[in-house]
């Protein structure tokens, strides 16, 4: 029998998404979504019907879209993601947003991206502030290997991507910006066993102390490495607002704030570097 693309979507439509079909569609076809709409029409052949077929199985299986295709957009870029590194979601663009505003466009910056993954957030920052000197860390050579891939299919050469585990090994009093998407996730949370966040690392995702110990480690340590009047930045979950800026007031930090994403909810969290406590301590 012979099925067009239109025919083939509305099939799939059944059983997953629309978005979520045209994405796969697009990938087992190597077009874009103009093709898809343009040629609503065409028949499709065996081996491209068996392939979209195959990846609407696993989709139905939980597998997320974006490992799937190998690919995810943020901000206005378009990464590629592999199971070794979180998918960039949207709520994150709000700390992106926020770097970007505290970053002039005509000077140059230091900036560090603790936990980079993907390289999602360091790459974004990096494009749209091109004399920003951006750092990104990770502990996972895979991670590493997958936002070294992204800077250089991005043409983003602004960016040194190195291993480490948070700020092991970075020169102290360098930075004038930091961020961070850090594991947030309480081990245990019930989240974890649902969505894509099956299929995430856990490394990426959860930290011990309720979901704390990362935030925790990079709020006590993030004074000694930013500049004077240099700013913390922080991703954290639905309900880490208030701790967040308890915790940044105990490593006095001044200037505290938290910052709403699309949602409504408390997403980003920040403050700036104290100097009058640092000088006379
Ligand atoms: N925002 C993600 C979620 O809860 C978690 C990301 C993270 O731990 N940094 O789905």
């Amino acid at each position: 029998m012979q099925v067009t693309i239109a025919q083939t979507l509305q099939d799939a439509r059944r059983h997953i998404d629309d978005i979520e079909a045209r994405l796969l569609l697009q990938y087992a076809l190597n077009v874009n979504a103009v093709f898809l709409a343009v040629h609503s029409n065409s028949v499709l052949n065996r081996e491209q019907v068996d392939a979209f077929q195959l990846l609407v199985t696993r989709r139905i299986a939980g597998e997320p879209v974006a490992y799937l295709v190998g690919e995810r957009d943020f901000y206005d870029l378009t990464f590629k993601v592999t199971p070794a590194v979180l998918i960039p979601r949207p709520e994150t663009e709000l700390l992106v947003e926020l770097a970007l505003s505290r970053i002039p466009v005509n000077q140059t910056c230091n900036v560090l991206d603790l936990g980079t993954g993907s390289g999602a957030i360091a790459l974004t920052i990096a494009k749209h502030r091109p004399l920003a000197r951006v750092t990104a860390v990770d502990l996972s050579p895979d991670a590493l290997s997958i936002a070294r891939l992204n800077a250089e299919k991005l043409g983003i050469h602004n960016v040194q991507i190195r291993a480490g585990n948070w700020f092991d090994g970075l020169d102290q009093v360098e930075f004038d910006l930091i961020v961070s998407n850090p594991p947030y996730v309480a081990e245990g949370d019930p989240h974890l066993d649902q969505g894509d966040l099956r299929f995430e690392p856990r490394i990426a995702l959860t930290a011990v102390d309720d979901g704390l110990a990362c935030i925790r480690k990079i709020i006590v340590n993030a004074p000694d490495f930013l500049t004077p009047g240099g700013e913390l930045l922080l991703e954290h979950g639905y309900d880490q607002g208030v701790i967040c800026r308890q915790l940044l007031a105990e490593s006095n930090f001044i200037n505290i704030f938290s910052c709403p994403d699309l949602a409504g909810i408390l997403r980003v969290s920040g403050g700036q570097r104290d100097d009058r406590a640092l000088a006379t301590s």
